[in-house]
């Protein structure tokens, strides 16, 4: 079969970049290098694998001192992270959400465990985050505000908060979020999931919205296995974070009294550890994510069909994920992209299923997505393992 001349060009765009690679390169490898054995050693040593424990106390220190946030509470996943986020800036059932509708599903997913309802905004073309200019025009015809409150005018119904997703570790415009946020009378969520180590205009993300989900799954710049952590400078949202998700329990020595529903979103300690040894390698990851970004970057670039995705002017990204974008015309060619890349054992991936495309959000409100259509169909995520970047 001959191949196209696209897959041809971008197969020897990834020679280029990749030139020594085995015979199959993951997406997104996890690393343990550091101190990982010993400090889950030391949980399995002393028997502290659990709810509670030393790790669990560091990595929240040293996760806030990283991001620069006043406190950060570790969370068993990130989808409970952004769950315990909407609960904590008030998000009830009822309510509607703003979320991204490019994003992965657990944003979506974390409005409907509220009892809310996601409404989707498109994105800009830049960062791949929520487009302000845009969703301000949106809102100022669909929605209005009363009071301290936004409501959507079609629905009936009060939109609460805002879920701004740093898309593939790019921050997104979060000043022009909050200043939609703050005309509407909307909460400010940040989805930093996949943005560890990115920064908008010099803060670490999270640093914006009232509370920030961090993930730490096994695909993500950092991992502890499974596991996330809420970050916030608001220090009695950030009590109240800790104590819903332990239990809601109230100290004491002996006896369990728990004051409201509570959560068992802790995270344990043997996976803490494990975020404790990754942490103290990410400074020494960040280079090499953007080593192995400019090396595509300059691939890609003689390719007159594809382009790179470079981070926003406003940030600087942890580049967690490289991202190629087809253009317009050649966005037909993309599964035979991805299937010539998957026979030399090159694991791209495109971007995820829009939201308002899955069957449980089908007739979920939205603003018109022209955007994020046009990218899901240009899309392809490109190998991103710090190891990639460090043989650059
Ligand atoms: C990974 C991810 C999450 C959820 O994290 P988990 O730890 O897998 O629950 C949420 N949002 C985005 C955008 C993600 O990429």
């Amino acid at each position: 079969m001959t191949r196209i001349p696209l897959v041809t060009d971008v197969l020897d765009a990834i020679d280029q970049v990749l030139p020594e690679r085995g015979p199959v390169v993951a997406l997104h490898e996890p690393l343990f290098r550091g101190r990982e054995w010993e400090y889950v050693k030391d949980c399995l040593d002393t028997g502290w694998v659990s709810s509670v424990g030393k790790y669990v106390d560091r990595f929240e220190q040293e996760l806030a001192a990283y991001t620069g946030v006043r406190q950060a509470i570790a969370c068993v996943n990130g989808t409970a992270a952004l769950h315990m986020c909407l609960h904590l800036v008030g998000v009830c059932p009822g309510d509607e959400v703003l979320v991204p509708a490019l994003t992965f599903v657990a944003t979506a997913n974390a409005v409907t465990y509220c009892g809310a309802v996601p409404h989707f905004a498109d994105c800009d073309p830049v960062s791949l985050g929520i487009d302000p200019a845009r969703l301000a025009l949106y809102l100022s015809e669909v929605a209005e505000r009363k009071g301290d409150e936004c409501i959507h005018r079609v629905t009936g119904r009060r939109i609460r908060a805002l879920i701004a997703m740093h898309t593939f570790g790019h921050p997104c415009d979060m000043a022009g979020l909050q200043a939609i946020c703050d005309e509407f009378g909307i909460q400010l969520v940040e989805d930093a999931a996949e943005s560890l180590g990115s920064r908008y205009q010099g803060q670490h993300t999270g640093n914006v919205g009232r509370v920030a989900a961090l993930s730490f799954n096994g695909n993500k710049i950092v991992t502890t296995g499974g596991g996330g952590a809420i970050l916030t400078n608001d220090l009695e949202l950030g009590r109240l974070a800790k104590h819903l998700t332990t239990t809601a329990k109230l100290p004491h020595p002996w006896s369990f009294n728990h004051d409201q529903v509570g959560y068992n979103y802790r995270l344990p300690n043997i996976n803490a550890a494990l975020g404790c040894a990754q942490l103290e390698q990410l400074d020494t990851w960040l280079p090499a994510k953007r080593a192995l970004a400019s090396r595509y970057e300059v691939a890609l670039g003689r390719i007159s069909e594809a382009t790179f995705l470079r981070e926003p002017p406003w940030g600087t990204s942890n580049y967690w994920l490289n991202c190629l974008l087809l253009s317009n015309e050649m966005a037909t060619q993309r599964d035979a992209l991805l299937a010539a890349m998957h026979d030399v054992g090159i694991m791209a991936r495109p971007a995820w299923t829009l939201m308002h495309r899955l069957p449980m959000y089908e007739n979920a409100p939205r603003m018109e997505l022209r955007e994020a259509e046009q990218i899901e169909r240009r899309l392809l995520c490109l190998p991103s393992s710090v190891t990639l970047g460090e043989a650059c």
